[in-house]
């Protein structure tokens, strides 16, 4: 272990097994490393009794962080190794288990649904391999790390998601994950604000294609131009994706059964399978086609591609549909959000069938930059074009999608300003009727999922 950090040995034992690894003092489990990294807001370092109270094994510290004050400090039969930089020694560790693994490494990224095409994935691939999935949204330069340290051994399918900010990002993360098949969703606003334009995003997304080699497989969108386009860089197979007739994976919704998904038919193996897509949104017919080509690219056989599709049900947060007191309904997609999320479920809302009301609590969309408060008045104005009923809007940039509506001609009447999660819920609970329809949403800076447990707490 110590071999693999790098480091000096400062105290305990450096040959000592560790169950896994953890940069989070709170969740750390008996036997774990923690690792103490310095953040822009916290400093690791300050939490490293806090882990070895929770039973930490080992504590990875920037040898900066080792004064003779902090060594007269006793840390009982903790084990303690020093590293010049932690964050460069998370990485290097991760790179370790990367080059032991004999299996197929699939990356994925995009600017929308990444989580949900690396579960999508996952599902279609357990069908036949041994498959791990990057944890929850663990996809930047700290979580990809800590997926790959928690590999289980006997995996023969990796599959990670990978998020950027920054151009550059995904070309670090690729140098960990060095991944055989890169998919990219899409390419979109997201993140703008960090990027500047639609040319970087496109560009930080062909990061990943450009780290293929010659026998990787680059599995892009066919809908989207500027995916398409990304496989024009690939260096080796390209495998397309999407409702296109001229997609290598090919399908299309014949039916949207609204808050019960869709049902699709996919062309695979030379027929057409049915197959039922449990999430809402036509968006996600997408998503299940890029996890459809996977499948295909990797020789999994139809039927269980369909039914790997079939068995996946969602994740906490995004389009999860869940039933309030007296008929009413949320839409929880707190998890995250940008315009063309929003976009995408604003227009979900329009068009799905039985529905009395619509109403929506929307946080702040964050890192748009200078685009921020026109990219929120477009989005209010698509509320109420798309048939909102309500609006309830917190946030300083969710503001202007109040006033957006406005201007598009949404009354004053349906719109609430709230200052806080609480006052949005008790908004809710005033305006919601039976048969009506909540959507939550905001970025994850907003913790829309506060607002999401006050209406629970309200069924
Ligand atoms: P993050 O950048 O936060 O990691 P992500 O790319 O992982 O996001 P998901 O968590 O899969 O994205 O999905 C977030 C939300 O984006 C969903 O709830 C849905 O509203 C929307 N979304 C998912 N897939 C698509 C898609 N293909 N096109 C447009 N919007 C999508
Ligand atoms: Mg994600």
């Amino acid at each position: 272990m110590l071999q693999r950090t790098g480091g000096t040995l400062l105290q305990g034992d450096g040959q000592q097994r560790l169950s896994g690894v953890s940069t989070d003092s709170r969740q750390i489990q008996p036997g774990e490393m923690f690792v103490a990294l310095q953040g822009d807001q916290f400093d690791g370092h300050a939490f490293v009794e806090a882990a070895a109270q929770r039973g930490a094994a080992v504590v990875l510290v920037s040898a900066e962080f080792v004064q003779p004050s902090n060594m007269q400090r006793q840390w009982g039969g903790l084990t303690v190794i020093a590293v010049p930089d932690t964050l460069v020694a998370l990485q290097d560790m991760a790179r370790g288990q990367r080059q032991r693994f004999t299996g197929t490494v699939v990356g994925i990224t995009g600017s929308n649904g990444k989580t949900t095409v690396k579960e999508m994935t996952a599902a279609v691939l357990e069908q036949h391999y041994a498959t791990f999935r990057s944890p929850g949204n663990l996809n930047n330069h700290i979580g990809l790390p800590l997926s790959w340290l928690r590999l289980p051994s006997q995996t023969e399918v990796c599959v990670c998601e990978m998020g950027m900010n920054h151009l550059g990002e995904i070309r670090d993360l690729c140098s960990i994950a060095q991944p055989h098949i890169g998919v990219v969703t899409n390419v979109a606003l997201a993140h703008v604000g960090y990027l500047g334009s639609l040319d970087e995003v496109q560009q930080a997304k062909g990061e990943l294609i450009e780290a293929l080699d010659s026998d990787g497989i680059a599995v892009v969108n066919i809908d989207d131009p500027r995916t398409r386009a990304l496989g024009e860089r690939a260096p080796g197979r390209v495998v397309t994706f999407g409702r296109s007739p001229e997609a290598d994976v090919r399908g299309r919704v014949c039916a949207d059964l609204g808050f019960d998904g869709l049902q699709c038919e996919l062309d695979l193996e030379g027929a057409t399978w049915p197959c039922h897509v449990a999430l809402p949104g036509q968006h996600n017919l997408s998503n299940a086609l890029a996890s459809a080509a996977v499948g295909v690219v990797l020789n999994v056989p139809a039927r269980e591609i369909v039914a790997g599709l079939e068995q996946y049900r969602g994740m906490y947060g995004r389009m999860a549909i869940r039933h309030l007191r007296d008929g009413v309904m949320m839409i929880d997609d707190s998890y995250n959000s940008n315009p063309d999320s929003m976009r995408a479920v604003l227009q979900f809302l329009q068009q799905v069938p039985g529905v009395a009301r619509r109403l929506a609590v929307v946080g702040d969309m964050l890192e748009l930059g200078e685009a921020g408060p026109s990219l929120h008045r477009d989005i209010g104005a698509l509320a109420w074009q798309c048939g909102l009923d309500e609006l309830i809007v917190l946030g300083e940039l969710a503001a202007m999608m109040a006033e957006g509506a406005r201007e598009a001609g949404m009354a004053s009447s349906q719109i609430h300003t709230v200052t806080s999660h609480q006052e949005a819920v008790a908004v809710v609970e005033r305006l919601a009727g039976s048969g009506d329809v909540v959507l939550v949403k905001g970025s994850r800076g907003m913790k829309m999922e506060r607002v999401v447990e006050g209406m629970l707490a309200m069924a």
